[in-house]
């Protein structure tokens, strides 16, 4: 049967549904060039606008996993497990996380994403390391994976190439926020690595791709019930980001603060997320021990030694993992002040994502290149006393009009007010293999 972009087009805009011989010629067409950037764009509005229907997601997703090839490792005998996030500000979790769980004896083939709308990207954040390459051909990965127990790579011409194209293009047309092509993004990544288990960071709240809890739910139990249709036992948390993670936002800022983090000395919320996280992959893995295994691993050093082996196997610079002040960092700083004595009530999410983002820390077109030294640290988050005159936040960057563009943004991300804020739970809700659909 042969098809049209511009047919397919006109049957989602009309609120029609695609059948699956449609949809696998689509998505094979896209990926080797025949359907045009501009045609794909104009697809992915009229899904954002309209859904997908149960059977067009499973089609959808399939045609995406196998655009490429499919993993095996099953002659790796240690447990693959892998974790992704819906995306965040300051979400820098995989990066501590996933040398800690490696230490404990996981295997993680992690094919993570660069930055998306105003959310970081773990790839974009990994190559703030000097020489740190996330571009790795099937057997490089494959080597790294057997001797470091973990691998960090991006989608590619092999590795589900039709995500490598279209996450980029909804980055750049306004088209992330969508239930089911966030789903099929996601999950046709973790489903070509091979996994036996996967945790899913589904984030909810003002700095979320997807904001409502309702929605954020209806997400982690679409993503769900597609890993455990393919074998794959998954399970999601639905964790908090009306404020950024961590005091840190900006690539190579979020990696040093990554870094605190396996020395024992991160933020609270960071360091409550990743040992939550890792165990929850532990279970997954059927490895006894939990949070004492986890804590020893950062204790004895052996987490941050792991991620010094393995910034090697990927052509970094281990020199920055010691010392992290050379990392790159922007020439110019300036303090956002506050106005007035008072409780911090709110440290907007979206907000700092967005100025972030503007001041070069993401891309506004996919052609875009990114400056990883543009860094915003948080000096008072929600629920911390300020007097006037005092940092909210200090601020990293290299272009003097950005900056000027952004000033009256950012500093719009916090409110003061005289009562002490309720508190916020990090981790809202757990959503196991019976909650999927
Ligand atoms: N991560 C992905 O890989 N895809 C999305 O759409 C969102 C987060």
């Amino acid at each position: 049967m042969s098809f049209t972009a511009v047919e397919l087009i006109e049957i989602k805009r009309d609120g029609g549904a695609l059948s699956a011989e449609a949809i696998e010629w689509l998505i094979r067409a896209y990926t080797d060039g025949t359907v045009t950037d501009y045609q794909m764009a104009a697809m992915a509005m009229a899904i954002l606008l309209n859904g997908m229907t149960v059977d067009e997601l499973a089609a959808w997703t399939e045609a995406m996993l196998y655009s490429g090839d499919v993993m095996d490792f099953s002659d790796i005998p240690a447990p693959k497990v892998d974790k992704h996030s819906t995306g965040g500000v300051g979400d820098k979790i995989s990066i501590p996380l996933v040398p800690l769980v490696a230490a404990c004896g996981i295997a993680v083939p992690m094919i993570s994403g660069r930055g998306l709308a105003y959310t970081g990207g773990t790839l974009d954040k990994l190559e703030s390391i000097p020489g740190f390459t996330t571009r790795l051909e099937p057997n490089r990965f494959r080597s790294i994976l057997i001797e470091h127990g973990m691998v960090l790579a991006g989608a590619s011409e092999t590795m589900v190439p039709a995500d490598r194209k279209l996450y980029e293009l909804r980055d750049a047309t306004g088209t992330v926020p969508s239930i089911p092509l966030i789903a099929s993004s996601i999950m046709s990544k973790k489903l070509a690595e091979g996994l036996d288990g996967l945790l899913l960071d589904v984030k909810t709240g003002s700095g979320a791709s997807i904001k409502d809890l309702e929605d954020s739910r209806a997400l982690a139990r679409t993503m769900v019930g597609i890993g455990t249709r393919h074998g794959v036992e998954t399970v999601a948390l639905i964790t908090s980001m009306d404020q950024p993670l961590g005091h840190e936002v900006g690539n190579a800022n979020e990696v040093r603060e990554s870094l605190d983090v396996l020395r024992g000395v991160g933020p609270e919320d960071v360091t409550e997320l990743t040992l939550a996280f890792g165990e929850e992959m532990l279970g997954l893995a059927g490895i006894d021990g939990g949070r004492d295994r986890l804590r020893e691993a950062i204790d004895s050093g052996a987490a941050l030694q792991k991620l010094i082996e393995v910034t090697i196997a990927h052509g970094g610079d281990p020199a920055v993992i010691e010392n992290p002040d050379l990392l790159p960092s922007c020439a110019n700083e300036i303090v956002v002040e506050a106005d007035r004595d008072g409780y911090v009530t709110r440290c907007d999410a979206l907000t700092i994502g967005i100025a972030a983002t503007r001041l070069g820390a993401g891309r506004e077109r996919k052609e875009d290149s990114i400056d990883p030294g543009v860094g915003i640290t948080l000096q008072a988050k929600v629920g911390d006393r300020v007097t006037a005159g005092m940092p909210l936040a200090r601020v990293r960057y290299s272009d003097q009009g950005r900056w000027e563009a952004q000033r009256d943004l950012l500093a719009s991300a916090w409110s003061i007010e005289d009562d002490v804020p309720p508190a916020q739970k990090l981790i809202i809700e757990r959503i196991g293999e019976s909650d999927g659909i």
